[in-house]
């Protein structure tokens, strides 16, 4: 499905994949542990979307992840979230907000 929004991607540095990859095998004992040199060769990228509050225009940044996650893309294009500020539905991604408010 074409997204109508657009997200950030930051690929991470081999520091920071060799960093990752220790920390998930010190914290996930009894699972199959990640080879931290073949893990540090592939691409690994933190993917984040900026959204904005259409009533109080609260903005943030978050996971991409959580918000794919708890989007129902039957019912809509794009993913609608609770704004922390004022309490409303009305959260969307920064690239739909600003189609909105034209
Ligand atoms: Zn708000």
């Amino acid at each position: 499905m074409q997204k109508h929004f657009s997200t950030k991607k930051r690929y991470l540095t081999d520091d920071e994949k060799r960093k990752r990859a220790i920390e998930f095998n010190e914290f996930c004992l009894d699972i199959e542990k990640v080879d931290v040199e073949e893990f540090v060769k592939s691409d690994i990228f933190d993917e984040t979307i900026e959204l904005k509050c259409l009533d109080c225009g609260f903005q943030e940044e978050i996971d991409y992840d959580i918000v794919s996650e708890c989007w129902d893309t039957f019912m809509s294009d794009y993913p609608v979230s609770y704004c922390l500020k004022c309490n409303t539905s009305d959260v969307v991604p920064l690239d739909v907000y600003n189609r909105l408010k034209k």
